[in-house]
């Protein structure tokens, strides 16, 4: 019997004090986020009138290796972290595989996922700056639940735009955002001035991530006192994620653990570079090697066949330009999709390092991911997100090879998050309704030709 412990919990004394910052060490760095009016990169100014200052700083800061955690928001942490990183015996015995499995689970907190990490920064600073409150969109509502939580705890007011089409037939995550005190708003609604002109434009609508966008920023961006946030995409955000991975490290240091393969799902990227920071960092200084994988869907594959270009973060065109790999801002996943990690691009930070080589990308199809979720929930007890599936599936597959080759690899994946909200998704499965679809380059191609022009 090995002296792992199924649970490698960290003292609250050594979670981290401060955020990393892996841009910091990275000599080539993402290009920066561009004004699409000027097409000059956004200056300081131009972020905070949509952006809190100092998130705005984080934001554009790309030398700092290290931020501190203020004290407020490491005395929130403590309340549900560190989080545990997980020994998968049940799932090595399953597999009978000589690899070694850990996970480390962000779901432990009532928004189900890891979001709440840099939900809780956003909150602070927009206080700490005497705002009166935040307007952000939700899809599925993991991202506005974990606002709506940040912002009750630091006394903030929340509006959130939740697509129509969430909001009519996803009630529960819209009532836990409303019992946490948010106003949630369908969108597109008729309570800004975008939501109107897409109300009268296209009657009847059942709204999309991107119009809700919209009408978050216009709301932000039209009351005295509010700013915009985000939950994904943004370096802020993948900052505030980075300490997953910090204390992912320092729960294996303390075990004399050296990971071979780290393994996480991407949507637009946060919990990935955030778990994968402080490792890729050893890479960047060569201290170390580590075998990154990111894995997305094949019916959103922006990492393994989008462009790497400048693109709009949002459909209704009204964010800074990135550079991302992206599947164009138009690309709507097919309608039989259901597994989540629907956003057209990637974060800029993930990009780079993609097109660094220092990370590999691989693309999976629900059906096989839900497999994967079912076996896990079996074997490990947690029901997955169907986000988290998509790293479960990957290490799953590594650890099935190394069964054939008797590698005693050691692979970590990130576990974003729990499933209990996204039961319609588990029905299909059971119900065996489930299909797969990978868009024809020819699809592919409609989003992609309409790229803005930047060089
Ligand atoms: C939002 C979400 C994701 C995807 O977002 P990233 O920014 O790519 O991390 C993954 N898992 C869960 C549970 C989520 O809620």
């Amino acid at each position: 019997m090995s002296t792992i412990p199924y649970k490698i919990y960290l003292e609250e004394s050594e979670m981290p004090t401060k955020w990393y910052n892996v841009r910091g060490d990275m000599k080539k760095k993402p290009a920066p986020l561009l004004n699409p009016a000027t097409l000059k990169p956004m200056t300081i100014d131009e972020l905070s009138g949509v952006f809190c200052r100092e998130l705005a700083e984080q934001e554009l800061d790309d030398t700092s290796r290290f931020i501190e955690i203020p004290e407020e928001i490491r005395n929130f942490y403590r309340m549900y972290r560190p989080s545990p990183l997980v020994r998968a015996y049940c799932l090595e015995e399953k597999l009978q595989t000589p690899a070694h499995i850990y996970y480390k689970f962000e779901g432990n907190n009532t928004s189900g996922s890891h979001k709440l990490n840099s939900a809780i920064a956003q909150a602070y600073y927009a206080k700490k700056q005497g705002l009166k409150g935040v307007t952000t969109e939700t899809g599925a509502g993991q991202w506005g639940t974990a606002l709506s939580m940040a912002c009750s705890y630091f006394d903030l007011d929340c509006q959130v735009y939740m697509v129509k089409v969430s909001y009519e037939q996803k009630p529960f995550r819209r009532e836990v955002m409303r019992t946490y005190g948010a106003k949630v708003t369908p969108s597109p609604s008729m309570e800004t001035e975008v939501g109107r002109k897409i109300n009268a434009e296209f009657p009847g609508t059942t709204g999309s991530l991107g119009c809700a966008i919209s009408e978050a920023v216009e709301a932000a961006t039209t009351q005295e006192g509010y700013r915009y946030v985000l939950g994904s995409v943004l370096s802020q955000v993948l900052l505030h994620q980075s300490v997953i991975g910090l204390e992912t490290k320092a729960a294996l240091d303390k075990y004399g653990i050296k990971a071979d393969m780290i393994i996480g799902c991407a949507g637009g990227g946060s919990n990935l570079g955030g778990l994968i920071s402080p490792f890729a960092g050893e890479i960047l200084r060569g201290e170390n090697n580590y075998e990154i994988i990111a894995v997305e869907p094949a019916s959103c594959p922006s990492l393994t066949r989008g462009r790497y270009a400048y693109d709009f973060c949002d459909t209704g065109k009204v964010c800074p330009l990135a550079k991302m790999y992206t599947l164009g801002s138009g690309f709507i996943p097919s309608a039989n999709h259901a597994g989540g990690l629907r956003y057209h691009g990637m974060s800029s930070v993930v990009s780079e390092l993609y097109d660094q080589g220092l990370i590999k990308a691989r693309s999976v199809e629900q059906t096989s991911v839900f497999e994967a979720a079912e076996m896990f929930a079996r074997v490990e007890g947690i029901l997955p997100a169907p986000e988290s599936s998509h790293a479960i599936r990957v290490a799953i597959d590594e650890a099935l090879k190394c069964k054939e080759t008797g590698e005693e690899k050691n692979i970590v994946f990130g576990l974003t998050g729990t499933g209990y909200f996204d039961m319609v998704a588990y029905q299909k499965y059971n119900d065996r309704e489930m299909t797969d679809y990978i868009p024809t380059d020819e699809e592919l191609q409609v989003a992609l030709s309409k790229l803005p022009k930047v060089d």
